[in-house]
């Protein structure tokens, strides 16, 4: 392409360019890339010159055609910012600058550093769409002349494309360069598949020859019947998508029914639906394949009317039906936000995507760089998440009033709380579909309407990492989990050291650390207090570095149960609130659980160990005061975690009684873990049974049942 058929492009659509401009940057690049050649032997600078003409037909502003121009300028030439940004303007210094940046970063192998270039390419977009714009182009361009290449640099340039920059394009809405840049990796990752499904495309394609231009004919001559003006564009699927379709209904090509698709642009929203009308009531519709993305969009703000009917000729024909305007956002997508408008300033500047009109895509975006800024999340964390949303098809879910929440296909009404708001998804305990009680694992459907039962708890359980799917969820629940860790941690050390100082007959106050945390190599009271709880530090040095001069006394503890009444009405004690992962609490052998009273023994380095106060195993720790600390449990109702307790069960010896004590624990919900068997006899048996329950009155209930059969003689509670 000439440097005049350039310009004629832009001025097809933009009357009012800056012709100067275009020349100039046109000028300007061919003569900084001089020489150069690229690996086809082509001249370097019919690269950018191609770049410039694909964002031509995404109908870009001056701008963004002379950043196109430059793009290589600097990395590949003796060019500088400073040059530029005096030539051509700080704004165009910029693009250019941070397309620079980012072709740095470009293949590179490891997970890391491809998670920072992922990053910054996010964070350059987010800073001026016309980045990615040029980026996309850039990648286009690339993938198309890819063939001089060496095999394993094309692989890997068509697996980043594949993975990052095919789904970037549809998630921002720019259909037919995704579908391209798919295209183009699918041959490249996949020669044999895309040879076998292009050759039995050229056989159909033999053998049906007019079948398209027939099927085009006669819907556009029935909705003309009905007074519908409406453009009928047939096509065949490509390679890719009919490799994928074929994956994932694991079928052969030759079952595969929808080859074809077809267009229908009308000209009105109106139109869309009596379209839709007329050809249902002429052809009989496939069903489950309606799909009515008018009424609610996708959230790259994709609409359409989607249907398969039986068409002409028995076959099945897949309809998109759309207007004029949707049309031009399904293809452009966030592009076609950005397209010149005759009359603007032709500014071209950050006002391209007045906020008025500002497509969902960057709402996705938006969301997505706020999490960069979540300094817990490790950045391959955040590039897999992120990924997996690009990936995903999406289901639309509704609240109960009204509003669309989006989300990836596979979310859960967790996914749904967080996507909400996080504290929705941190107090949410249950949930309603469509009016009807579920459990939070259950997957939403489309249309779903979903209604978040909430309680005043903060702390979402962990494991519901595992159940939510979306990266937001994760991330949030993460860090609710590590923020309980945390304070848990700390509330125990700082009650352990209070303690201490008490018991030294030492004055405390919240500023005592204040001089020494650091001697602990520790950045904060509050990091300190943590350590203690964890075990880590042992309370009496922390007594010994705020008073040098105190000496530790044995002090006597009268006894455990008087040392339970104190539990009991403390206020203070650390709430235990079963298994939370990086919380090293364990329990006896003699196992505890709700109901009981509780006391914990600190052992250093290792953590806490929970023990019902009736333990006589407690008695053995009466010199060691500083180890105590109180506990309480903090279960809810809704809980369903399992906690240990230990029965001795004697019975008489009776053919089938262990099945039968089996079959009364499972009856009462009650889990074994371990059954040991102790010969009393000759006719009797002691079973010592390890259980898992939920608290003491199920415990109780598992006994009493336990006692009413004939051939058990007693059932007591192991202590110790
Ligand atoms: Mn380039």
């Amino acid at each position: 392409m000439r440097q005049f058929e350039l310009v004629d492009r832009v001025k097809r659509y933009n009357p009012q360019t800056d012709e100067s401009l275009l020349n100039r940057a046109y000028v300007y690049g061919m003569m900084k890339h001089g020489a150069q050649k690229r690996a086809s032997g082509d001249p370097y600078f019919s690269h950018p010159l191609e770049v410039a003409a694909i964002l031509t037909d995404l109908r870009l502003d001056d701008a963004t055609i002379a950043v196109a121009l430059l793009h290589d300028t600097i990395e590949d030439t003796d060019a500088t910012r400073e040059e530029i940004d005096k030539l051509f303007g700080v704004e165009i210094g910029q693009l250019v600058d941070s397309l620079t940046k980012l072709r740095k970063l470009d293949f590179i192998s490891k997970k890391t550093e491809q998670a920072e270039n992922f990053r910054r390419l996010l964070l350059a977009i987010a800073d001026d769409v016309r980045v990615l714009l040029v980026k996309l182009a850039d990648r286009l361009h690339n993938m198309r002349t890819l063939g001089p290449m060496r095999e394993d640099k094309r692989h890997r340039i068509a697996e980043e494309t594949m993975e990052i920059y095919a789904p970037l394009a549809g998630r921002m809405g720019m259909q037919a360069v995704r579908e391209e840049l798919e295209e183009l990796s699918f041959k490249t990752i996949n020669p044999v598949a895309f040879e076998a499904i292009q050759s039995r495309l050229s056989d159909m394609r033999d053998k049906n020859r007019d079948l398209i231009p027939q099927i085009e004919k006669a819907l556009t001559e029935k909705l003309l019947a009905k007074g519908i003006h409406a453009q009928v564009k047939g096509r065949e699927k490509k390679a890719y998508s009919i490799f994928t379709k074929m994956q994932r209904k694991s079928v052969a090509f030759e079952q595969l029914s929808d080859i074809y698709g077809f267009r229908v642009i009308v000209r009105t929203l109106e139109e869309c639906y009596r379209a839709l009308g007329a050809v249902h009531t002429t052809w009989s519709m496939v069903p489950d394949r309606f799909k009515d993305y008018i009424s609610t969009p996708k959230s790259n703000d994709y609409r359409s009317i989607h249907t398969t009917v039986i068409g002409p000729g028995r076959q099945r024909v897949e309809l998109q039906i759309r207007t004029e305007d949707m049309h031009g956002i399904a293809e452009f997508g966030i592009a076609a936000h950005a397209l010149y408008k005759e009359g603007d300033k032709v500014t071209g500047g950050r006002n391209i995507v007045p906020k008025s009109q500002e497509s969902r895509s960057y709402g996705w975006l938006r969301e997505t760089l706020s999490r960069l800024n979540d300094p817990n999340l490790n950045p391959e964390e955040f590039v897999e998440n992120t990924k997996l949303e690009l990936f995903h098809d999406q289901v639309f879910c509704f609240t109960p009033k009204g509003k669309i929440i989006a989300l990836p296909r596979g979310a859960t009404p967790i996914d749904f709380a967080y996507a909400v708001h996080t504290n929705i998804g941190n107090s949410c305990v249950g949930c309603k579909i469509n009016g009807k009680l579920m459990p939070l694992m259950t997957e939403l459907k489309n249309g779903d309407e979903c209604d978040i039962i909430r309680a005043g708890t903060n702390t979402p359980p962990a494991a519901w990492e595992q159940i939510a799917t979306t990266g937001k969820a994760r991330a949030a629940i993460r860090r609710a989990t590590r923020d309980a860790v945390r304070k848990q941690f700390g509330a125990l050390g700082k009650q352990i050291v209070e303690r201490a100082f008490s018991r030294a007959g030492k004055a405390w106050s919240d500023t005592s650390l204040e001089g020494i945390y650091h001697r602990f190599g520790h950045s904060s009271i509050a990091d300190l207090l943590a350590a203690v709880g964890r075990g880590d530090i042992v309370s009496s040095q922390v007594v010994k570095a705020v008073y040098p001069d105190y000496k530790e006394e044995r002090a006597q503890r009268s006894s455990a149960l008087t040392r339970a009444h104190d539990a009991l009405s403390d206020q203070n004690s650390i709430p235990i609130r079963g298994n939370l992962p990086g919380m090293p609490i364990r329990f006896a052998p003699e196992g505890a659980v709700p109901g009981d009273r509780i006391v914990g023994i600190i052992t250093p380095g290792e953590g806490i160990t929970v023990y019902p106060i009736q333990s006589p195993a407690l008695e053995s720790f009466d010199n060691e005061p500083e180890r105590w600390v109180d506990l309480r449990w903090d279960i809810e109702e809704t809980d369903k975690a399992r906690f240990p307790a230990v029965l001795a069960l004697d019975s008489v010896n009776e053919p089938g009684s262990l099945a039968q004590i089996a079959t009364v624990i499972a009856e009462h919900e009650g889990n074994i873990e371990n059954i040991r068997m102790l010969p009393q006899g000759a006719d009797s048996h002691r079973m010592i049974i390890d259980l898992g329950v939920w608290d003491l009155k199920h415990l109780s209930r598992i006994m009493m049942q336990l006692r009413a059969k004939p051939f058990v003689s007693s059932v007591q509670r192991v202590n110790g």
